[in-house]
């Protein structure tokens, strides 16, 4: 039997920063959300920052905080000001006349309508796909050197990919590292020029090449010690010691949903603002009047807790305009 449609003003998608951001002006401008928190994106309620240890680089924590600790911080505040919670994960949804339909499977199906939507879906760090990345994922494993290269100073570290968010990563680590080096597993890279021709010129820096992964191997405490490469034109097949384990290969939007509903760009992100919608003030405009986006699901550039936190709040305040005209 179909489940009874419940109606919102505005409904988010997502309960990472972005959403819980986008989830306090909206119930603080009397607009209280709905928020579907779900696990259909590839990670927990909560978003890429229940994944992390220690969060140095919010600001308001001068001696930083658990990344759960700061979601369930923002959710209690979303609460607080009247957000409720619909725990499932959305399944589809119907952007084509408002108001819109989101349906979903939580502990039953759910059907909700809403006047405005904001997507806060997130992305998701690109995986290998080895068995030992998951196992030492926080533990030596990481996709963000701006969340977590502090925590290894001094060490010797490797980043994988060839694109600019490898270079990226890896020259932002040279701040702290002893010893960063480059895994890529072609001679080619596709990185913008001037970002690799910075990681060729930095001395802390060496490119190893063309080298894939074959495995991550951890010591006795189950911590990342060494990763073993394989040389995708000899064969030939080396081990590397290394404390950190970056991956640098790419990040996927979660947009499966809104595909051939909302304008993507060429690598699945949304596009928001002007891009999407002509003449409009709004940055968060998607390409369907109503629908906002938030976060990593537009952004392929910051990728930042505070900056998703940022946008969030300007998907609400788009929102509230929007509903108010
Ligand atoms: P890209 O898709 O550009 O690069 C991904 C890299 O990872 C490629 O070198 C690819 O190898 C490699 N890779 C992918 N899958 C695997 C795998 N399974 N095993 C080994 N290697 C793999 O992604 P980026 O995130 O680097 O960049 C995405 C976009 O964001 C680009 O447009 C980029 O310019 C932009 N960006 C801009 C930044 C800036 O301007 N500051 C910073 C970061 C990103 P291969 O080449 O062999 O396919």
């Amino acid at each position: 039997m179909a489940p009874d449609a419940q109606h919102a003003r505005i409904a988010i998608i997502g309960s990472g920063c972005a959403g819980l951001t986008a989830a306090i002006y909206a119930a603080r401008a009397a607009l209280p959300p709905v928020v579907i928190e779900g696990m259909a994106a590839g990670g927990p309620p909560g978003g890429q920052l229940s994944l992390t240890s220690d969060v140095e680089n919010y600001p308001g924590f001068p001696r930083g905080i658990l990344g759960p600790e700061l979601m369930a911080q923002m959710r209690e505040q979303a609460e607080r000001f009247g957000s409720q919670f619909l725990v499932g994960d959305v399944t589809r949804v119907d952007l084509s006349r408002r108001p819109f339909s989101i349906e979903g499977e939580g502990l039953d199906p759910f059907v909700l309508t809403c006047d405005a939507l904001i997507v806060a879906t997130g992305a998701k760090p690109r995986k290998l796909g080895l068995p030992s990345e998951e196992r030492l994922w926080g533990r030596g494993v990481t996709a963000c050197a701006t969340c977590d290269g502090m925590f290894y100073k001094g060490e010797d570290v490797v980043v994988i990919g060839g694109g600019d968010t490898a270079m990226e990563e890896a020259t932002y680590l040279t701040k702290m590292c002893r010893k960063v080096t480059l895994i890529h597993r072609r001679d080619e890279f596709r990185a913008s020029r001037i970002m690799l021709d910075r990681a060729r010129a930095n001395p802390t820096i060496e490119l190893l090449v063309p080298y894939g992964v074959e495995e991550i191997l951890a010591d006795e405490h189950d911590q990342v010690r060494a990763v073993r490469l394989k040389n995708t034109r000899t064969g030939e097949v080396r081990e590397l010691e290394t404390k950190g384990f970056f991956l640098g290969i790419g990040h996927e939007p979660n947009t499966g949903l809104f595909a051939g509903q909302l304008k993507l760009d060429d690598e699945g992100y949304l596009v928001a603002g002007p891009a999407a919608a002509p003449g409009t003030k709004a940055a968060t405009a998607t390409s369907v009047p109503g629908v906002f986006a938030a976060g990593d699901v537009a952004d392929h550039v910051y990728r930042q807790a505070v900056t998703a936190a940022g946008s969030g709040c300007q998907a609400a305040i788009d929102a509230e305009r929007f509903l108010s005209h």
